[in-house]
């Protein structure tokens, strides 16, 4: 009897995360982009998300971007939403795969959202029933999940407690969210920890920046403590425009890299995922940030390295 490899979800958020505090690039470079990640094998992609374009002028094109994706069975595609006002646009737009951000700050709270944590909160019920009624599925990211740029760091009970309220509310689906990659193996850990304990029956995910180096090293602590789905951008790409400091996300491909040398099985082939990062840095015209993609992909055969 074979037994099944052990398996992880990998969420490329790139197209959303990473483009939000881009220079605006054209809708059909967007297109030909997920397009690339879609033949990666992923499975899952947030494509843009609908917040109000004076905010994120690089994402004003939502609609856009939403009416032109092209079809691929093994793809779900989904959108992040601030409120019901966007929320309402998604479903208008045809996604109904929605993930809705609450901070765990208020300081990011309002400089994100101009809401408070507490009204952010409040609002889950109504953006789940508004969800619900489209037949939809709605993630809730609890941002800010480990310090603030603005109020310092976030007690994990806070997290946790959001966490327990966001499921009584009708989530179906929780991240936790490292905005400004301040989370250490230990503190991550701890956050989770909590989480899982005050929402033991819900799919949870991890949702990290590589800011200060820890990315990896906390994706392998929560995989360890049982955790199966992560955020990841092509080629590290990314940033928040409200969280002052905030850099690119974990890179796809060196998440892939990690778990597949470990045995675990990610979906993705990793070379079509380093051409998307190449395309990614081609269509912005820069490089980014990925040790994997700078590094020109694979470790080269032995006797060919030098020390
Ligand atoms: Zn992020």
């Amino acid at each position: 009897m074979t037994e099944t490899p052990p398996r992880v979800d990998i969420r490329e958020v790139g197209p959303r995360d990473g483009l939000q505090i881009e220079r605006p690039i054209p809708t059909e470079a967007k297109l030909e982009l997920i397009d690339a990640l879609a033949a990666t094998g992923v499975g899952r992609i947030e494509v843009t998300s609908f917040v109000s374009p004076r905010a994120v002028p690089a994402l004003a094109d939502a609609e856009g971007v939403a009416a032109h994706l092209s079809r691929w069975p093994h793809v779900t595609f989904s959108a992040l939403v601030a409120g019901l006002g966007g929320v309402k646009r998604a479903l208008s737009a045809g996604v109904s795969r929605l993930e809705y951000v609450v901070s765990a700050s208020d300081g990011h709270s309002r400089a994100n959202v101009g809401r408070s944590s507490e009204e952010s909160i409040a609002l889950i019920a109504s953006v789940a029933e508004l969800v619900h009624q489209a037949g939809g599925h709605l993630e809730v990211i609890i941002a800010i999940a480990f310090d603030c740029p603005f109020d310092g760091p976030t007690p994990p009970d806070r997290v946790a407690e959001i966490a327990r309220r966001a499921v009584l509310s009708g989530a179906d689906a929780l991240s936790v969210a490292d905005t400004i990659g301040t989370g250490t193996p230990v503190r991550t850990t701890d956050v989770l920890t909590r989480v899982r304990a005050a929402a033991p029956d819900i799919d949870l995910g991890l949702h990290l920046h590589n800011t200060r180096g820890q990315g990896l090293a906390n994706a392998w602590a929560a995989y360890t403590l049982g955790i199966r789905q992560f955020d990841a951008s092509v080629g590290g790409l990314g940033g928040c425009p409200f969280a002052p400091g905030a850099s690119g996300n974990i890179a796809t491909e060196e998440l892939v890299y990690m778990f597949e040398d470990g045995g675990i099985t990610t979906g993705i082939d990793i070379d079509r995922e380093l051409a998307a990062a190449r395309l990614a840095e081609r269509l912005l015209h820069k490089s980014l940030p990925s040790g994997l993609l700078q590094a020109g992909g694979l470790p080269v055969p032995a006797g060919a390295a030098c020390n």
